[in-house]
């Protein structure tokens, strides 16, 4: 997702994506700034939203806490303001990992199966984070041809993926809400692999389960409603179902 920032005050420690602009401020340590901006289409679409960054900040903050109590490794080491968070550094795998519950997306266009279709067990895939290439589906002898981890890697990447996707799921069901699918990111580091990057409405999909009212970055693909409301709701309901979080 990142390339080398264009702020000259910054140049060779930072590098901006583009939802977000990562500072390199120490051997072992990031802080990772959430921006206002939406893009979508491989950055064919794009919009500002105020309030988007912090949001998505806070989402993905108290989820990366959720999953370390489970047990989940992360990269998350703490909030520094409204929208920055304290990150590890990693070498971030060149691989963006996906887990479905429910068809969406690109698997409900590559399969012609109904939209919401339950995956069970949830489908995990990888893609190759390659902006120039469209990010393509890879399976695993692409990922081995092409170097990007071993085949003990991919196998634990996709566990862990799962595991975690697991807790969500259930949280999220407490709180009446359908997570539809997800992906992750992980980085490496001395100590193993890390859960790391951002959990938030712009990397999940996720629906009411009443209603099937969208809470998620598809309010911008397909211009379905406003996303500042929809993130706000996904992030009160959240809060209201991790009692104590602060
Ligand atoms: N996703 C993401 N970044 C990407 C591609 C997908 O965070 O570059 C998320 C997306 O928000 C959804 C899941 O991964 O929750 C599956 O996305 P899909 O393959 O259906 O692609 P899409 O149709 O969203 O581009």
């Amino acid at each position: 997702m990142i390339r080398p920032a264009e702020h000259p005050e910054v140049a060779m420690e930072a590098y901006e994506g583009k939802a977000k602009i990562v500072r390199i401020v120490g051997e072992d340590d990031v802080e990772i700034f959430y921006k206002d901006d939406a893009t979508a289409f491989n950055g064919q679409k794009h919009e500002q939203f105020a309030g988007k960054g912090a949001l998505n900040s806070r989402i993905t903050e108290l989820l990366f806490r959720y999953l370390e109590d489970r047990g989940v490794p992360t990269h998350h080491r703490g909030r520094l303001d409204e929208r920055t968070l304290a990150a590890r550094r990693v070498q971030i795998v060149p691989l963006e990992v996906v887990v479905r519950f429910l068809v969406a997306g690109s698997l409900q266009k590559r399969t012609g199966l109904d939209y919401l279709t339950p995956c069970d067990p949830p489908i995990v895939e990888f893609y190759y984070k390659r902006d120039d290439l469209g990010d393509p589906l890879l399976n695993d002898e692409h990922i081995r041809l092409l170097g990007l981890a071993t085949e003990a890697e991919v196998s634990e990447l996709g566990g862990r993926s799962v595991a975690a996707a697991r807790h969500l799921q259930s949280l999220f069901a407490g709180a009446g809400i359908d997570l539809v699918d997800l992906k992750f990111e992980f980085g490496r580091t001395p100590d193993g692999l890390l859960l790391a990057d951002e959990i938030s409405p712009d990397t999940c999909r996720f629906r009411d389960a009443e209603t099937g009212e969208i809470l998620d970055k598809d309010l911008f693909r397909f211009g379905k409603g406003d996303l500042v409301a929809g993130y706000r709701t996904l992030l009160e309901r959240l809060e209201a179902a991790l009692p104590g979080a602060v």
